[in-house]
């Protein structure tokens, strides 16, 4: 699997000075990059019974629906605040700078559903922990967060204790 990591681009400084951007865009482009993720990822979940694959925006949504199909689950977006249309349950996540706000749809997940959490990349773990939170209180239970890419520098599983976490490259 670590070969996949040719086919990530490293941006030095990007979106600010000091931080390394993993741009997955490289491997999405990449038609054996594709495969090779979504074959993993599928493969590591085919038997959890998973109910439903919630996708964190922006990235997270470029393979969580393809993930969902896979696994013969629904897919439910996590957006930021004011994107999503019907009534929505929010939860509050510390930034670097400051904090943000992310949505999901109050009907979105329902009591008991096994859900299967993704993002593109898990680096200090708050945008992760604030959606498993959303999940959780809208009665659904996180059987797995999952990411391409971990910065296991940033210890972002500090943040999310109890958790069965699998990512498929570490840095
Ligand atoms: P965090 O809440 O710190 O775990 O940040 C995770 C979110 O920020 C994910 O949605 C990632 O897409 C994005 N992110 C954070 N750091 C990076 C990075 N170095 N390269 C690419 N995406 C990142």
């Amino acid at each position: 699997m670590n070969d996949l990591k040719t086919m990530i681009r490293e941006v030095a400084d990007f979106p600010k000075s000091g931080i390394n951007f993993y741009d997955i865009t490289t491997l999405l482009k990449d038609p054996q990059g594709l495969k090779r993720t979504m074959d993993a990822l599928r493969e590591r979940y085919k038997g959890s019974d998973i109910d439903t694959v919630v996708g964190i925006e922006a990235r997270g949504f470029f393979f969580a629906p393809a993930l969902a199909y896979a696994l013969g689950a629904g897919f439910v977006p996590v957006r930021k605040a004011g994107k999503l249309p019907y009534q929505t349950r929010s939860m509050a996540y510390s930034l670097e700078y400051g904090s943000d706000k992310l949505e999901i749809h109050a009907d979105a997940i329902h009591p008991g559903e096994r859900v299967l959490i993704l993002d593109d990349v898990l680096a200090t773990g708050g945008t992760a922990k604030a959606v498993a939170d959303l999940v959780t209180e809208l009665g659904g239970k996180v059987v797995g967060m999952t990411f391409v890419i971990e910065l296991d520098f940033l210890n972002g599983r500090g943040k999310l204790a109890g958790q069965d976490i699998f990512s498929l490259l570490h840095y």
